[in-house]
């Protein structure tokens, strides 16, 4: 039986007051429902309801139905005064729910309908992690500039620009980037000269590797890199031939893996929680650390 379903109220209370850090927060994957009721309200024309925009409690859904879902998201999320709202509504839910240190992640978007640009959107969520801390909130938040591997190599370099310009300026708030996107589109070997230039320039990489099974070159490629952080990781320990090569990299490395388990319960690359990666890496004792990644309502700490 899922957690969620056995949770006694006594256990929620204990999790809820318990001290936690949240590495693997996608801004627009961590949208409450009332959050996005408030987005729907302003965007009538839309006809978008509330089902198609969370997974509820018991559901699930295919990764590629996951990347549908943000599509729509995306079109309730245009105007920096949208990313400023949900930042700061997804801050004050992190840290009611007991959340002391956040890394934000998320990534720059143009928009002509508002003449929102990549530059105002991080403007955006940086004013929404300050305006939180004058709101004194117990919560410590950082951001990492996401890479979406959709928008390929020229508009990586041109976010990894964006991201330079604000990790000089914004003292300790941009602490990287983050390289995420629909795992089934673009090539990791594109992708690297511009992450090494990132590198040199001083910002650290959290990249999401083997969420598909059978991507050994790629992942290989991915962590000859010696990212920072590892997102899930969920086929890196799988019984494919070259994985044990792989584990022994990452082992040896002492690359920490950001594991995000309901997410990818709900998301279907994992079939159940006896089953996750986690269990793996837990047994050999290997930095790792719990996170949510998608919708905090849905998710269990
Ligand atoms: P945003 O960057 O717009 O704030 O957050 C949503 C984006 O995060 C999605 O469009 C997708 O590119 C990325 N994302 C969210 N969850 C996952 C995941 O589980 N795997 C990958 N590869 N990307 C994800």
């Amino acid at each position: 039986m899922e957690a969620e379903e056995q949770q006694q109220p006594q256990e929620t209370n204990f999790y809820l007051e318990l001290p936690k850090v949240e590495l693997h927060a996608h801004l627009n994957g961590s949208i409450s429902s009332k959050t996005m009721k408030k987005l729907i309200a302003e965007k009538p024309d839309l006809k978008i309801h509330d089902q198609m925009t969370v997974i509820d409690k018991g559901k699930k859904r295919t990764l590629e139905e996951c990347f549908q879902m943000f599509r729509i998201i995306h079109q309730l999320t245009t105007s920096p005064e949208d990313i400023l709202m949900v930042t700061k509504d997804v801050i004050k839910e992190f840290a009611d729910d007991g959340v002391k240190y956040l890394e934000l992640r998320s990534t720059p978007r143009g928009e002509n309908t508002t003449g929102m640009t990549k530059k105002t959107y991080v403007e955006s969520i940086l004013a929404g992690i300050r305006q939180s801390k004058q709101e004194n909130l117990d919560i410590d938040v950082r951001y990492l500039v996401t890479i979406d591997r959709r928008g390929g190599p020229s508009e990586a370099k041109e976010t990894i620009k964006l991201a330079e310009e604000f990790f000089l300026s914004t003292e300790d708030t941009v602490l990287g980037l983050d390289f995420s996107g629909d795992p089934t589109v673009g090539q990791a070997k594109d992708f690297l000269e511009p992450f090494l230039e990132a590198k040199r320039a001083g910002l650290k990489l959290a990249l999401h590797l083997s969420e598909i099974p059978n991507r050994e070159k790629e992942t290989q490629i991915l962590l000859d890199l010696l990212p920072d952080r590892i997102g899930h990781g969920t086929f890196l320990n799988s019984s494919e031939e070259g994985s044990l090569d792989l584990v022994n990299f990452v082992r040896q490395h002492r690359i920490p893996l950001e594991l995000c388990l309901t997410s990818n319960i709900k998301s279907q690359t994992v079939p159940s929680y006896d089953q996750h990666h986690f269990g793996f890496w837990h047994s050999i004792a290997h930095p790792s650390v719990i996170c949510a990644s998608l919708f905090p309502e849905t998710q269990q700490y």
